[in-house]
């Protein structure tokens, strides 16, 4: 697996629409050299294209004490998470993201296009949040819960939204 390194204040193009800057997670407890998969990028960009939609990401790279701390002030978060391991991203469009979000839940309950597209890619966790998504290259033979299997590998999917149809 390969990784980019991004440094506290580096600002450098690493696809089409991502800089390094935009991937950096500032957190007290995070460090100011952090590491993120290079395809989770990659996925991400093919992810914005899809949408054409600009993207924020909310959260990458989070250090162990730094996901300790989140798990600890918010009992949907896991004290061991994909995040830790440089797989995994929290994002929203800065566009109609209720109605992209959406969008997405579709896609991962209807096994849609882009489903495909992402499993295809080796995204293997799905996080369905109101407000944002989450995504993870966990590994193929699961990471902890990984309940499901289809023909790309294993695969896990959560639910946390508020508002269930
Ligand atoms: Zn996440």
């Amino acid at each position: 697996m390969k990784f980019i390194k991004l440094k506290r204040g580096d600002r450098q193009k690493i696809t089409e629409n991502f800089n390094t800057s935009e991937w950096f997670t500032n957190h007290k407890l995070n460090p100011d050299t952090q590491e993120v998969s290079k395809s989770l990028i990659e996925t991400l960009q093919v992810f914005r294209d899809y949408f054409g939609v600009p993207i924020r990401i909310a959260s990458a790279y989070r250090s162990r004490p730094y996901q300790k701390f989140i798990a600890k002030h918010n009992i949907f978060a896991a004290a061991n998470s994909p995040h830790s391991y440089k797989i995994a991203v929290d994002f929203k469009f800065l566009k109609d993201n209720t109605a992209n979000v959406q969008k997405f839940h579709e896609e991962v309950e209807n096994k849609g296009k882009l489903w495909h597209i992402l499993r295809k890619l080796g995204i293997g966790g799905f996080g369905l949040y109101d407000n944002f998504i989450h995504i993870d290259e966990r590994p193929k033979n699961g990471f902890g819960n990984t309940s499901f299997t289809d023909k790309y590998g294993r695969y896990r999917i959560w639910d946390k939204r508020q508002k269930k149809k």
